[in-house]
């Protein structure tokens, strides 16, 4: 009889599923919601439920993986692993995210913070806007140019 069940290490091999969910968010090329992945996974996987994509989801957030985009509801797959700082410039127009290192000045914040007994652990900034492409008027749907 187990006691209590051990908290996800970072280090933590990745099941199937969670790999599953990861390859269809790195395919996705830009923010997914659980049910988007859900509906990508369903032709070759009829039964999976959506518990299991938030499971997956879940482990792979807590291995910096995939990092949530609060603002969307969406997950999005990182584009470095870990667990560091960072700001996603969220274009309203074309939906297009980019993650941002955001060290120095997140970093500030979290040190304010945790001189006040705050224990940040995973700071996310996120930032709604305009992208370049759209502010000059040369993104097309869902540019995204090499
Ligand atoms: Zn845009």
């Amino acid at each position: 009889m187990t006691k209590s069940i051990p908290p996800h290490p970072v280090t933590a091999v990745l099941s199937g599923n969670d790999l599953l969910v990861f390859d269809v968010l790195r395919a996705a090329n830009g923010p997914a919601s659980a049910y988007d992945i859900l509906d990508r996974l369903k032709p070759e996987r009829p039964r999976i439920a959506p518990t299991t994509i938030y499971r997956a989801l879940e482990h792979l957030i807590r291995a910096g993986r995939v990092r949530r985009i609060e603002s969307l509801n969406a997950y999005l797959a990182a584009t470095e692993a870990g667990d560091r700082a960072v700001v996603f410039a969220i274009c309203d127009d074309c939906g297009r995210v980019q993650e941002r290192d955001a060290g120095t000045e997140v970093g500030r914040i979290t040190k304010a913070l945790a001189r006040d007994g705050f224990r940040p652990t995973h700071p996310v900034v996120e930032v709604h806007g305009r992208c370049g492409d759209c502010e000059a008027g040369s993104n097309s749907v869902a540019g995204g140019k090499p």
